[in-house]
């Protein structure tokens, strides 16, 4: 991680947008208060979109009768979402702060369950509704060619891969849904560690990751 960090792949604003207003599963918040941890630019562009956010609910407030205001306080309280924290220098910690609470410390932490081809995952403990597991993939490995049933969210925390044209390297966001079939083979050199979160099980298009997909959890 000594080359300095730029990241191409930036999260969407309707993906900010929810999260801004707490309408996510904890898994995909996830992700995105790790991706702001890491890249100054996508945290500037959520915190404009909070202080518009705030000046529209204000505006509604007053509108708003008593009781129909304390319900939506108490809806925004409740669904406030993990919060970003800028690292203190972007290349000392593979892991995000908001991803250290989830593992119990740093990369050193992480409970690594190997799942072939010298793949290692580590599945998070998050609320019902999307998963999110941590992928070590070594440097050129190709996995397995797949779709997807619903929303699928990778982080990348060290290394890269490669998907089609296109490269993710550190604090690149892919998103992948139903309308997306791809391979993502790791860059060669370093073992490539990404974040992922997914609410649907993947679609794999050969035989064996399909039979061993009820023991992995994909
Ligand atoms: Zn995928």
């Amino acid at each position: 991680m000594s080359e300095a960090m730029h990241v191409k792949h930036e999260i969407g604003d309707e993906f900010l947008a929810s999260y801004a207003g707490g309408n996510m599963a904890e898994a995909f918040e996830l992700v995105i208060a790790c991706h702001l941890s890491l890249w100054a630019p996508a945290r500037a562009r959520y915190a404009t979109m909070e202080a518009i956010g705030g000046a529209v609910l204000e505006r509604e407030s007053a509108e708003m009768s008593a009781g129909s205001l304390e319900a939506t306080l108490a809806r925004i309280s409740g669904g406030a979402p993990i919060v970003p924290e800028p690292p203190r220098s972007p290349e000392c910690a593979v892991l995000p702060a908001p991803l250290r609470n989830y593992v119990g410390g740093r990369l050193e932490a992480v409970k690594w369950r190997p799942v072939g081809m010298g793949v290692r995952q580590a599945v998070l403990p998050v609320a019902k509704g999307a998963t999110a597991r941590l992928l070590s993939i070594p440097g050129g490995c190709e996995m397995p060619d797949h779709g997807h049933r619903g929303l699928e969210m990778t982080l990348v925390l060290q290394g890269a891969y490669l998907d089609g044209d296109e490269r993710f390297g550190r604090g690149d966001v892919e998103i992948a849904d139903e309308h997306l079939e791809h391979k993502p083979v790791a860059a060669p050199g370093e073992d490539c560690i990404c974040l992922a979160a997914t609410d649907a099980p993947l679609r794999f298009n050969a035989l064996l990751p399909r039979l061993f997909q009820p023991f992995l959890g994909i």
